[in-house]
């Protein structure tokens, strides 16, 4: 599998484009063509995801040098179960948020971080993070040899628990608490990929769903439950995505186009929408954020929308696939509500999100799978009040609570970025 950047011509490798995260001249990097599944998939395993993940990725990283150690890689990385519920017979939640860090980002981060350590590249990661990813991205690394790491997250625009999941962590993780919105942290990865320093003193890269890498992690759950759902139903399921860099539903997007029995997908909105403008509009045009209770999705720009307009490449193809929907905080609370009242089914702002789209019957079909992306115990202080409960904090979450913290504060400049990460790693060995 070669794959090119969205603005360029020019082939690559798997390691290649893991190591540089964006492409050189600022695009994204997109498989050459999708392999092809079909829906009999006689000799992949059914019931074992972790198998069935390694034969899928396989094919995405064949003629790399990590070609023959998917299997340990995938091992590794998604070492959690990923859990489906039955709210009823017309509605499933799929659960990605059993991971060390309790969002679905554990599955991207913590494969990127494996083929990090599978190969030889030393690299620094720069990440922003609208909530989670920093957290995911260094529980990851945290420890791994030879790799540093900076987050960037948006000072007070994430949970409490979100800050105390990415402030925890060892000497070689810093997190950076940037005065703005996600957005600028996310410029400011951009543009260090532009900037000299950087590019001379640093082997610089990223973990965020620029690397195609958390990508390709999140094809397999799509691909791997759509088919235990397909053969059990003998019918393609329906996903509703809730979504804000667009990654992880691209990744959907990947694996319907791959063959898996996926029919229609839902892109889930907050009050950001973008994406929404896109296809009302024909014009694509970043906006400012706006802050939502889905915190996490209070993305304006999002990057992965260069991707997904590679994928269906004209406004009418980009119409007919592509279905999107946006919510306000309003709907969200009710959407908290109404989960719990029906199903005593506890979620978090963004898997209500999703929930929302059916509370209006805004959707043709009448059977749905959520993507339910963390646990609400991530977000106490929205759930608690709005539901009147006390929510037990899982394990994971009571220790990373209980440790020591850490940031530096930085107003949204790569100078001030520079000068933070220079300081911090001053004669630091891996
Ligand atoms: C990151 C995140 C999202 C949005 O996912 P994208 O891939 O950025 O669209 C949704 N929910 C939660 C909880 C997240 O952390």
């Amino acid at each position: 599998m070669k794959y090119r950047s969205t603005r360029a011509e020019e082939k690559t490798d798997f390691v290649t484009a893991l190591s540089q995260g964006l492409a050189k001249e600022g695009g994204l990097y997109v498989p050459e063509t999708l392999p092809h599944f079909g829906y009999d998939l006689k000799d992949i395993p059914e019931t074992d995801f972790i198998h069935f993940s390694s034969t899928l990725i396989a094919n995405f990283v064949n003629d790399s040098s990590l070609a023959n150690y998917v299997e340990g890689i995938v091992q590794q990385a998604f070492n959690f179960p990923l859990v489906r519920k039955e709210l009823s017979s017309q509605l499933s939640v799929l659960e990605l948020f059993h991971g060390p860090t309790l969002s679905f980002k554990d599955f991207g981060a913590r494969f990127l971080a494996q083929c990090l350590n599978k190969s030889t590249l030393e690299p620094f990661i720069l990440v922003a993070t609208s909530g989670d990813t920093g957290s995911a991205v260094a529980s990851s690394l945290s420890g791994l040899k030879g790799v540093k790491a900076a987050i960037l997250f948006p000072k007070g625009k994430i949970s409490k628990r979100q800050e105390a999941q990415i402030t925890c962590w060892d000497k070689n993780i810093l997190a950076i608490e940037v005065e703005g919105f996600f957005d600028d942290c996310q410029s400011l990865v951009k543009q260090a990929f532009s900037d000299n320093w950087f590019n001379e003193k640093l082997n610089l890269s990223t973990a965020n769903s620029i690397n195609i890498a958390r990508l390709i992690a999140q094809i397999t759950y799509y691909a791997y439950q759509s088919t235990l759902y397909g053969h059990s139903k003998n019918k393609a399921i329906n996903y509703i995505v809730p979504s804000g860099n667009l990654g992880n539903v691209t990744a959907c997007f990947y694996a319907k186009l791959m063959g898996f029995p996926i029919n229609n997908i839902s892109v889930a909105c907050n009050a950001n929408k973008a994406v929404i403008d896109y296809l009302e509009t024909g014009v694509y045009q970043s906006r400012p954020t706006i802050s939502t209770l889905a915190n996490a999705m209070d993305v304006g720009a999002p990057s992965n929308m260069e991707r997904l307009m590679d994928l269906f490449n004209s406004h009418e193809l980009f119409k007919s696939e592509v279905k999107a929907f946006s919510v306000d905080d309003e709907m969200i609370r009710a959407s908290i509500i109404d989960m719990y009242d029906k199903y005593q089914y506890i979620a978090c702002p963004h898997t209500a999100v999703a929930y929302s789209l059916l509370m209006n019957s805004r959707l043709s079909d009448s059977q749905q799978c959520i993507i339910a992306t963390a646990h609400p115990a991530k977000f106490e202080q929205v759930i608690e009040p709005i539901l009147d409960i006390k929510l037990p904090i899982p394990k994971q979450l009571d220790q990373m609570l209980g440790s020591a913290h850490n940031k530096l504060t930085i107003s949204p400049t790569i100078t001030a970025l520079k000068k933070a990460i220079s300081t911090h790693f001053q004669g630091r060995q891996g």
